[in-house]
């Protein structure tokens, strides 16, 4: 970890910038953009789950340099290019109207780095992140990853690492995985193909499944209308591995998202093997965000990562 601090970053260069939505037309522009860390204390270094920062050039409305930003690496353990030089991550476009002004507003970073080009240079930190990994030995574990637009970059990751290209899907008994990716539209889902790639080549131990918000007609063989929680009892792989007695769980996207994971969790099979519940939490139904690591913990088999 902070093998190049704020202090000391690195110089990277730019190999590529894609959108990686599935439609012609998303809703949001989003960006799977990749760079060449070769030479520098980052090569070899990013596992997902990890991130990097990213000092944007120039200064800020008063005058200060910018900040470092971090950004969840999107790459598997060896890189895009399978020597862990080339690191991706997954970004999204920050557009929005100026509270008081009502003037468009435009994210600094997050565009910086959807604008670049192949060969533009880069200030990077990093690496940063111990806690939302895979376990030292991912084979001996099944996994039910919960993802809401971007938050689906660490997956990505971690799923390449389970199922590599090429090589005997999955090692031993373990190791089966499940995906509920939640987005807006059908337009928006990230990494669309190369996810269902990856579920066709997995040997049925690999599930994904889409959940869309806002299109009513989404429904049918993995894909629901709704949040990623209406997975719950519906998804036969999700309660399956849930109640296989080896399930580890992470949530990555939006903050909304962890009551109802963690109220699905808790009402499943094995749920007291996932979430801790104090009588005074009451009903699900009735908890609340503000009780999440007090009277709702979820165990050290759960996995938070959500803003
Ligand atoms: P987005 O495209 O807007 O998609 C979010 C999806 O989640 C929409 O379908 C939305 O539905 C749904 N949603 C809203 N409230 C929900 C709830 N309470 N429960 C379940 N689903 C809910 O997402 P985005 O703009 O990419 O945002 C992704 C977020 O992930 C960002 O906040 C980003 O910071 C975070 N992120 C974190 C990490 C990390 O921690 N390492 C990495 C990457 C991204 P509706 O809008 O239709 O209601």
């Amino acid at each position: 970890m902070h093998l190049h601090p704020n202090a000391d970053p690195a110089e990277v260069v730019v190999v590529s910038n894609e959108r990686c939505t599935a439609g012609r037309k998303p809703a949001g522009f989003i960006r799977h953009v990749v760079f060449d860390v070769s030479g520098t204390r980052l090569e070899g270094s990013f596992r997902p789950g990890q991130s990097f920062g990213v000092i944007p050039p120039g200064v800020d409305a008063r005058g200060v340099p910018h900040k470092v930003r971090l950004y969840s690496t999107s790459s598997p353990t060896r890189g895009e290019d399978g020597q862990g030089r080339h690191v991706a991550t997954t970004v999204k476009r920050l557009i929005d109207e100026h509270v008081e002004t009502g003037r468009l507003f435009l994210g600094v970073a997050s565009n910086y780095l959807c604008d670049l080009k192949p060969g533009d240079r880069v200030k990077m930190t990093g690496p940063s992140g111990k806690r939302f990994v895979l376990p030292a030995d991912p084979w001996a574990h099944d996994y039910v990853f919960f993802a809401t637009g971007t938050g689906v970059a660490p997956f990505r990751g971690m799923l390449m690492d389970l199922f590599p290209e090429g090589e005997h899907p999955g090692r031993g008994d373990g190791g089966r995985a499940v995906l509920v990716m939640g987005s807006p539209y059908g337009t928006d889902l990230l990494y669309d193909g190369q996810l269902r790639a990856l579920e066709a080549r997995s040997g049925g131990r690999f599930r994904y499944v889409t959940a869309v918000s806002r299109e009513s007609g989404w429904s049918g063989d993995g894909r629901l209308s709704g949040y990623v929680h209406d997975a719950f009892g519906r998804i036969a792989a999700v309660d399956e591995v849930l109640s296989g007695g080896r399930a580890l769980v992470y949530v990555c996207g939006v903050a909304g998202m962890e009551l109802g994971v963690l109220r699905g969790l808790w009402r499943s099979a094995d749920g007291a093997a996932f979430v801790g519940v104090d009588a005074s939490a009451g009903e699900p139904g009735v908890w609340t965000r503000r009780m999440i690591h007090k009277e709702v913990r979820p165990s050290r088999r759960v996995f938070l990562e959500v803003y």
